[in-house]
């Protein structure tokens, strides 16, 4: 997910972000109690943030554990490209949402430096491209900033979807208010316009406490940091281990492989993605209570897509954060963010619902060539002999993660709470789309961890 806030920069406020500014806030301590209870061994599933931050927990508490993860490496949707460009790009997590935030706090324990980029991004109108400062003078742009406003702060019991819900508010003519509000809310939720809940987006937007601010690390990835907040953790992960079972009932959960191994413990948390428990990539015996599959069910995790593109030249504006396009390719950014120091070259196409499963569905090369054609043609100007060289990230080809990230579908009566509700006391969910406010996030991920392993705890 990129942006917290919808709250378009207007020409009053364009000053008002100076310079990148340099995060130095103290880090508050966030304890959990000491009087654990538990005593015995937790089985962890899945290796992304929330496994490895509640198997760093557990340590903590001295509760003996086991970490399984499916794929060769740790991390999960935290993944980083090397030698692309001259820093590392992020193909999952990229933006630290807020800097009231377990994960925000981590990261400054640890040194790290960053950064509020000051950029302004661009609306495409006719192959021009409008600052974000003028868009509030726009006519045609000003109701989608007021939808976009009370998504923000307003009070929606609607459980239709996004777009039934604006039909009133922003009808057919205003094609350029639409293409703002899809972009600065549904593909940001990982999906399209007609698939998922207004009122999740509305109560996510109003119960958020983690702060405003979108911070990118000025040097270094966040694959970097997890082995620097996990470094006695990561190693004692058992890697290219797929669960393919997990029993309950009895006085022992066993966790099993998809070799047959079993491997009993007290307790089990289950950090994967919602997509793999949707399609009942685990078997549960017994099978887990039918509110809670259907609730697996109310909640959609779409394809996601990030593209990145080399070009030769900047072509775009030098202190440009997005372009939003009125296309199914809603919003492309400059990779580097306002990172100090690096060539500004290369493009980050981030898409996600059914404009990723258009893309998705191309061989790779034909991907980026529709790509390049839509720029061309809403832009205006010639860039194929310009790219120099490109990478496609496709979560929903990822096998153990299969989609980008857990969203509210319209009409279903999606339920964070009966999702992560504990079964039979024994077996525990965590895992960004386990959290009610912060999914989709970096810190909603720890903070499901967090709430998982004191449940236990205290159990
Ligand atoms: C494109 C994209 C952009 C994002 N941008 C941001 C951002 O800017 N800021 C932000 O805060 N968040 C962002 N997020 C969201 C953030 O990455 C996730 O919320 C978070 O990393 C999820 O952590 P997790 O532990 O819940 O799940 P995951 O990271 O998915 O970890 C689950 C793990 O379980 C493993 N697994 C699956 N099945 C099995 C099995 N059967 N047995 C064993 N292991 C299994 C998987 O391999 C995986 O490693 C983004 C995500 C995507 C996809």
């Amino acid at each position: 997910m990129r942006r917290r806030s919808f709250l378009i920069q207007s020409a009053l406020s364009a000053g008002w972000v100076a310079l990148p500014t340099l995060f130095e806030f103290g880090c508050k301590e966030k304890r959990m109690d000491k009087e654990f209870k538990f005593k015995g061994h937790v089985n962890i599933v899945g290796a992304g943030m929330a496994g490895l931050y509640a198997a760093k927990l557990l340590t903590q508490h001295k509760i003996s554990h086991t970490v399984f993860e499916a794929s060769a490496q740790v991390g999960g949707r935290i993944k980083s490209l090397n030698g692309f460009e001259t820093y590392p790009i992020e193909l999952g997590a990229e933006e630290i949402h807020g800097e009231n935030s377990i994960w925000f706090d981590s990261l400054f324990q640890l040194g790290a430096k960053l950064i509020n980029p000051d950029q302004q991004d661009y609306l495409s109108i006719n192959g021009e491209l409008v600052p974000e400062y003028l868009w509030d003078q726009d006519s045609r742009i000003k109701p989608g900033i007021e939808v976009l406003n009370e998504l923000e702060t307003g009070s929606i019991l609607s459980d239709n979807s996004l777009s039934d819900w604006w039909q009133g508010r922003l009808p057919q003519d205003q094609r350029l208010s639409q293409t703002l509000v899809y972009a600065r809310s549904c593909n940001d939720f990982g999906t399209s316009a007609d698939r998922i809940s207004v009122k999740a987006i509305n109560y996510e937007n109003r119960e958020w406490r983690s702060g405003d601010n979108n911070l990118i690390l000025s040097s270094g990835s966040f694959t970097d940091y997890l082995e620097k907040l996990f470094p006695e953790i990561i190693p004692k992960v058992k890697v290219v281990t797929p669960i393919t079972r997990i029993n309950y009932g009895s006085e022992y959960t066993e966790v099993i492989d998809a070799k047959g191994v079993v491997y009993p413990a007290e307790k089990t948390i289950v950090t994967v993605p919602l997509s793999i428990l949707k399609q009942g990539i685990i078997q549960f015996d017994p099978p887990l209570p039918t509110e809670k599959i259907n609730q697996f069910n109310s909640f959609g995790m779409d394809t996601g897509i990030k593209m990145f593109l080399r070009f030769s030249k900047t072509w775009w504006p030098e202190d440009m954060g997005s372009i939003i396009l009125e296309d199914s390719l809603p919003e492309i950014w400059a990779t580097s963010q306002g990172k100090e120091a690096v060539l500004n070259r290369t493009l980050t196409v981030f898409v996600m619902g059914a404009g990723a499963e258009i893309l998705s569905q191309l061989e790779p090369q034909a991907a980026v060539n529709r790509v390049l054609g839509r720029l061309e043609y809403y832009l205006g100007v010639g860039l194929a002999q310009d790219l120099q060289k490109w990478h496609i990230q496709d979560w929903s080809k990822e096998p153990w993660i299969q989609g980008a990230y857990s969203y509210a579908k319209a009409g279903a009566q999606a339920n964070r709470k009966i999702l992560r509700q504990p079964v039979n006391q024994q077996i525990y969910f965590a895992g960004e789309a386990m959290n009610d406010v912060h999914y989709a996030t970096v810190q909603g991920a720890m903070e499901s961890a967090q709430r998982a392993v004191w449940e236990i705890g205290t159990s």
